[in-house]
């Protein structure tokens, strides 16, 4: 545990996860990330610098545009804080490693999937697939092993059979996203699959609950609950497999 690195790396990650917006608002509408500068969505009043301090800013204008007033959603900041405690936390994790910045690299891209999903609800391609084939190559350099490529594979085969018989549920961009996990999580990617199903249950079950049959056909993003899968699996993957294991292969 290198609480010490997680801590430093938590400033400059809080200045990513804005960034993160930025892709998350512009990779959709196939805009530049790095032209224009921020602006507000509503008046387009670009953002001066003390205006777009991650969290800070929004807490300080609560949650207003400073020119015209209108509410910004509570998802930037929730991105940016997010950001900023995966990152921290895989450092704290993996140390000073590779694998910390692999971790880092595929948490960074799970916040920006999952803005989108929440937002769009696609997992847009341009994202998803470069990260797959940089995280595949990168895993596969650091531990040298098929079992990057085969796990990509397999769970991405496992949600393509799911979106085939469900597709009211699922996507090809879940499918392109399980790509993603299996070559970041390896084996563990069983754990992410089982724990994103389950989280996803909460709310379909909410669903159901409110609105009955029409539930049926609302659906949900799926990529938020595969991304929260994901981390659990990145921080506790193996010992829940190994316990899983332990209780029922005994
Ligand atoms: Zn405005």
């Amino acid at each position: 545990m290198d609480v010490a690195l997680g801590a430093l790396a938590f400033w400059p990650a809080l200045a990513l996860g804005s960034f993160v917006n930025v892709i998350a608002a512009r990779v959709p509408l196939r805009r530049s990330v790095v032209h224009p500068r921020s602006a507000c969505m509503s008046c387009g009043t670009e953002l001066a610098w003390y205006d777009n301090v991650p969290v800070a800013s929004y807490a300080i204008l609560g949650g207003r545009c400073r020119s015209c007033g209108v509410h910004i959603g509570l998802i930037y900041p929730a991105v940016e804080l997010a950001t900023g405690l995966l990152v921290a936390g895989c450092f704290v994790r993996f140390g000073l490693s590779g694998q910390a910045a692999v971790a880092a690299f595929f948490c960074v891209v799970l916040v920006a999937v999952s803005a989108v999903d929440l937002e769009h609800r696609i997992i847009p391609n341009r994202i998803v697939l470069p990260a797959a084939s940089i995280v595949l190559v990168a895993q596969t350099a650091l531990r040298p092993s098929p079992v990057w490529a085969l796990a990509a594979l397999g769970a991405a085969l496992f949600l393509l059979v799911a979106a085939l018989a469900y597709p009211a549920g699922m996507g090809m961009g879940d499918v392109k996203l399980a790509l993603l996990m299996g070559a970041a999580l390896g084996r563990t990617v069983s754990v992410a699959m089982m724990a994103g199903m389950l989280a996803a249950v909460v709310p379909s079950l909410y669903l159901l609950a409110r609105h009955g049959g029409a539930a049926r056909k609302m659906g949900i993003p799926f990529g938020p609950f595969l991304a929260l899968g994901s981390v659990v699996a990145l921080f506790a993957g193996g010992p829940l497999l190994h316990a899983y294991w332990h209780v029922f292969m005994h």
